[in-house]
Parts: C-alpha cells; structure tokens; sequence
C-alpha cells in the first residue's frame, strides 16, 4: 500500500536558451506539468513547480559565434524570451531560474566534488582533436571534414548531416577546425566519467523490477531498452570555456558536461526558491519526485539522473517521468532550424488573450501514447466546435437567461425532478473522475471529460429549455437555472488547471473564487439569491482568415527553407579540365515538340544540332512546358550523353536545365540566337 506523499516536487525539462519555445514543447511538457501542479494545489498539497533555463553546452557557443556575440548574450536574450512566454502561456512555475546563475555554479560543483572525493568517478586520458592556433580542445561540432560515408564535405565531428550516420571526430576525412579553419593535432586530454555500468544491477531493479507497472509504456520500453544493450561509462567533463568550471586541481580548461549539470539546475533552482528548506524537497523520502519532459530525455532523467542522485546518495528518485512523444505540425516534424514551428511568443503576438484556446487545443491532442499532429484547421475546428459551441455556450445561456429571467440573481431550486437529481448526481462524481486521469497523466482524458459535463449542462438546457419555460412555469425556469449554475460554478474550479485564464473570467463573472478540487461537484455552491455579474463571451470564433494566415506563415517558412537549401547545395568534388572536356555541350533549336503517350512528365522533341539529321531526345519537361510553344527555342543539350531508350524511345543526347529551388525550369538559352549545333566551351 503507498501512502499519500507529503509533497511533491515536479520539475518540467529545462528548456535550451538558444532558441524561444514551440508548441511542441508545450504539449509535450510545460503544459501537462502545468496542469498537474495546478491540480495538485487545488487538492492543497504541498507542491513546488520547478524549472528555468539550460544555459551551458556547444550550441550555444557556436550560436554565439555565428552571431558575433557572447554566449551570455545568447541566453540571456533567449532566457527572457522563454521566461516571459511561458508566464503569458499561464505556466505556475514556482520559480524559473537559469543554470547561469551563481547558486547553480556552487550547486553543481558540490554535487561534482562530492562524487569525486568519494571516488564515484573514473579518470580517463584520450585523444581528442586540438586547435593550434585558437589554442583549445575542439568538441564534436567544431570539426568538419569529408564524411567517410557519402563524401559530404562538411560532415560534422558528430554525425553528417547529409547522410544521417553518426560519426566520431577521428572518422572524418581531411578534418578542420571551425574556429581557425585549420587542420586540428591530436592531443590527450584527461576526463572524469561516470561508470553507468556499475550501476546496472540496480537500475534493473529499481526500474525493470520496480516500475514496470507504474510507469508509462514508452517510457519503460525505452529504459529497458538502453539497459538491455548495456550502459558504458559517461564523461562528465569535456574541454569548453562556457558552463561549470570543474572544480579539481589540473582541470583548467575544463567545464562540467551540460548533461551532467543541466538537471542539477532542478535542485539548484529549488534552493533559489527555498534556501532553508530547499531539501524536504529532494532528500525527504515524504516527498514524490515526478519530472515532466519528452521523449528524446528519457534516458537523462530515468538512467543518467538518477544514476547522479544514487551514487550522491542523500537524494530521493523519481516517482515517474511521465514522458510524450512528439508534436508534428502540419504533417512534419517540428524543426528549429528549419523554422519549421509555431512558436509560443509569436503566438501570444498573433491572438493576444488567447493563451487558453491553445492550451486547449494542445491538450485535447496532446502526443501522450504517440506522436500526433497539429494543423491549424484542426486548431479552429476545435476552438469553433468546442470552446465556442460547447463550454462556452452552456456557460453563456446559464448567465445570460438569469440574468434575462432574474435579475442576475441565482434563482431557487423547488421541486427536483428525477432529471434534475440525475445532474446533480453526475456533477458530484466528475471531480474525482478528472483527478484520478490527471493523477495518472492521462490530460487528453481528463479534459475530454471535463467537457463530458458542459456537454451535460448542454444537454440538459435542451431538453429543459428554460427560454421557452419561462412562459408557462416561472419556477421550474428558475430550479433549471439553478441547476445550471451550480454546473456553471463547478467548472470555475474544473476548469483551472487547464485554461486558467477562462476559469478566472467565469469565477468573475459568477462572482465566486475556485474553491478546493473536492468540493468542486457540489450542489450549493451558488446560493440562492446570490448576484451573478454581467456575462461576456468566454470564447469567440476564429475565422477562416486568421488560420489561412498562419498556413501561409508556413508555407512561406517552408519556401524560404528550399531555396536555402538550393543556395546552400554543397559544392560537388573538383573535376579536372580533361575531364570537362569529355562533355559535348551544343546548342540546338527545337524543330518539333510531343507528349510521350501514357506519361505525365515526358516530351519527345526533335532538336536541330546542325546534323542531316534532327536527332531525338526525351525529356522529363512535359509539366513544365506546352510541347508548342518550344517549337523555334534555342536550348543547350549534352550531345554525348549515351543514348538510352525511354518508353521504347532511343533518346540520343540530354537537354539542360536550370532549376530553382521550388522546382521550376527554365531553358538554358544564347543570348542571342546561334547556328544550330555551335558548340558550348
Ligand atoms: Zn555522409
């Protein structure tokens, strides 16, 4: 039997400042977290809402670099950006505290030399790639070279961006320093790591044994995994001057991996927020550690962390990381440097007070089992259909017809009928219903059934209808509405954890606050006689306007991206003059132009190159150009290009094209007309 927990400490990823947030991120994270703590405050336990930024590691000081800034104005700009957006978004951390900051410095150093002086670490010496000239170790993404794979020229230290495969420094061919340009030296380098290894007997414990049940499935499926193809020992050290010095003797030059101190920033954080009392929240086995993050930091806070906090020894583990897939958005997979997103502070810009419509509607999609998509058409169906046409209308018509009928006072409740009980009855049980799904992480089912009751209120309205009753039976109008109202009231306090924001607007207008999550189904919570404040619109439609603007945002974004990927198509292997010369470049004049039959892409066209003879080439132009109007063009062709058959064609010499990024072609032309057949050199 698990007893109740005393408190609990949830922490949500640190998300990384070299970049603002996209809703992946909030529907994968920030926003279930957000949700459970405001739950939990409803249910008055003791809950601490921890987060901030990851301000250390390579991507930030390349960002930097790139920029011609310093890596702190990196993250201090995007620090703010991240913080700010979040607070508009209605996330309650309790605090949002950055890795930069001086406590986290001391936090994680102590963690670090504790560790060391109790000898939990290995030192390893290797070789690692040296930079003469600017005169520091190199990591991973500060080399490129040929990949050894597909030739790509500028294959990073880590992996080749061309062709996928993961490499390692010293796999690169012909390798260069980004910072110099030169060509780096091998040089040893000492590194402390942790043996994860040595601690897989336990993990297999504490997680395959132990959490097999109480953790999600992709969740366990994943720890599972890493623990079945075995752990191998971790540097937590690595040449770079932005992050934590490490804080040994012979260790200059050298910070703290960022994966080693980013979730150190959790603990760190929670003693900005509460320097006495910091450790109930982390040492005090009373206390349940749950850590909200995606699925691509599963094996950081379910192996790697908690490795961290056992060999500490003084620290508790997590309860469970209950972790999502991911967000697509529109079809794709969200990319930052594609642009490829929406993204959280551009979104509070373009529907300003709106926070609450896509907390909603990320939320009811949210990837919790599996990846899913988010489309803005699907954003508007679900802002129309069930914000404005749901919840909102049964709220609406509940105020709106007291105060048309009443005066704007809550009416009495005379008489129950069966019908009216069975309300009551129902509104009573949907609070536990909601906090149990939301206590096992299930948000999508929680808020479905959340609506499940403004679809009772509905329901019962319609069948009521208390605009036509009022005509006949005065009384029985205001035992409906009562009724209503009590439905009305409930969800001020259902409502909080998911769109804040409303359920602030509602306990206004009904002039009531959220009261405890327990109470939230009675049937008194509105007095009769109790003055109800003016109604307003919770939700209103979004037009088809707004949301084709926001696809066109993308469809530019997606524009933008091909023709930087044409500009930027690398450059391919130098050939020699000999070897140009092997091509036979001439330029013809069509004379004849046809659709290859049963083919959508494909022109038979008849060039004149100055033979007897026209000579027949196929070409792969057909959605591009009227077989007509080519008749009388001049065109360049590749006249020894093997001839090949195509559709039982012999096409005999390749016509070339320029392309542009989207895909358009347009023939390579003289700029003024030549002999059929004069040659191009
Ligand atoms: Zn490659």
């Amino acid at each position: 039997m698990q007893t109740d927990p005393q408190r609990y400490t949830v922490t949500a990823a640190l998300p990384y400042a070299n970049g603002p947030v996209h809703i992946g991120h909030l529907a994968g994270v920030y926003l279930p977290a957000d949700i459970y703590v405001r739950y939990l405050r409803l249910m008055n336990r003791d809950v601490k809402f921890i987060c901030g930024s990851d301000e250390h590691g390579v991507p930030i000081t390349i960002r930097a670099q790139k920029e011609g800034v310093t890596p702190q104005q990196v993250v201090d700009k995007y620090h703010t950006i991240i913080k700010d957006s979040f607070q508009e978004f209605g996330v309650s951390f309790d605090i949002y505290s950055r890795t930069s900051s001086e406590t986290h410095r001391e936090v994680a150093s102590d963690f670090f030399l504790k560790l060391y002086n109790e000898g939990k670490f290995i030192e390893q010496t290797s070789e690692q790639y040296y930079d003469e000239q600017a005169d520091q170790f190199l990591a991973d993404r500060y080399i490129v070279g040929t990949c050894p794979n597909c030739g790509n020229e500028n294959a990073y230290g880590d992996q080749c961006e061309r062709c996928g495969t993961s490499l390692s420094p010293t796999e690169l061919i012909n390798p260069r320093s980004m910072l110099s340009g030169n060509k780096p030296v091998l040089r040893e380098t000492k590194h402390w790591y942790l043996p994860l290894d040595q601690y897989e007997p336990w993990l297999r414990e504490w997680i395959i044994e132990g959490h097999k049940n109480d953790w999600k499935t992709n969740v366990y499926g994943q720890c599972k995994s890493w623990i079945d193809q075995g752990l191998h020992p971790r540097a937590v050290t690595r040449d770079l001057d932005w992050g934590v010095p490490v804080p040994v003797p012979g260790a200059e030059g050298k910070v703290l991996y960022v994966w080693f101190d980013a979730p150190i920033g959790y603990i760190s954080a929670t003693k900005e927020l509460l320097p006495d009392t910091w450790q109930t929240y982390w040492q005090d086995p009373g206390t349940k550690l749950v850590h909200f993050i995606g699925k691509d930091n599963i094996v950081f806070h379910c192996i790697i962390f908690p490795v961290m906090l056992k060999a500490h020894g003084n620290y508790i583990l997590p309860a469970n990381v209950p972790a999502n897939e991911f967000l697509n958005l529109e079809g794709d997979k969200i990319s930052t440097s594609r642009n490829w997103a929406v993204w959280l502070h551009e979104y509070l810009q373009d529907f300003p007070g709106k926070a609450d419509v896509l907390r909603y509607v990320l939320c009811a999609n949210a990837p919790e089992t599996k990846d899913n998509d988010f489309t803005w058409k699907d954003f508007q169906a679900r802002n129309n259909n069930e914000l404005v046409a749901n919840l909102g209308n049964f709220v609406n018509r509940a105020l709106v017809l007291t105060h048309k009928f009443f005066g704007g006072q809550v009416p009495a409740a005379t008489d129950l009928t069966a019908e009216d009980q069975e309300v009551l009855h129902q509104l009573h049980a949907f609070p536990a219903r909601i906090g149990e799904l939301i206590e096992n992480y299930r948000f999508r089912d929680a808020l479905n059934e959340l609506m499940n009751l403004t679809r009772l209120g509905n329901k019962y309205l319609a069948d009521t209808e208390p605009w036509k009753l009022i005509k006949t039976d005065e009384v029985r109008t205001g035992t409906v509405l009562h009724i209503a109202l009590q439905l009305a009231a409930s969800l001020v306090t259902l409502l909080e954890p998911f769109l804040p924001a409303s359920a602030a607007r509602l306990a206004t207008m009904l002039q009531i606050e959220a009261g405890a999550w327990q109470q939230a189904g009675r049937p008194d919570a509105l007095l009769t006689g109790h003055q109800l404040a003016p109604a307003a619109l919770l939700f209103d439609k979004i037009d088809d306007a707004t949301v084709e603007a926001q696809v066109q945002k993308l469809l530019d974004t997606k524009k933008a991206n091909e023709l930087a990927a044409a500009v930027a198509a690398p450059a391919k292997e130098d050939i020699s003059f000999e070897q140009f010369q092997t091509m036979d470049l001439r330029i013809g004049t069509i004379v004849a132009a046809e659709k290859v039959a049963k083919t959508k892409k494909l022109l038979k066209l008849s060039v004149d190159l100055g033979f007897d003879e026209p000579r027949t080439i196929v070409s792969g132009i057909a959605e591009h150009f009227v077989p007509e109007a080519l008749v009388g063009q001049q065109v360049q062709v590749l006249l020894n290009l093997a001839p090949r058959e195509i559709k039982g064609i012999q096409s005999q010499g390749m016509l070339l094209m320029a392309e542009n990024a989207d895909g358009v072609l347009s023939l390579m032309q003289p700029s003024s007309a030549v002999l059929p057949g004069s040659s191009v050199a």
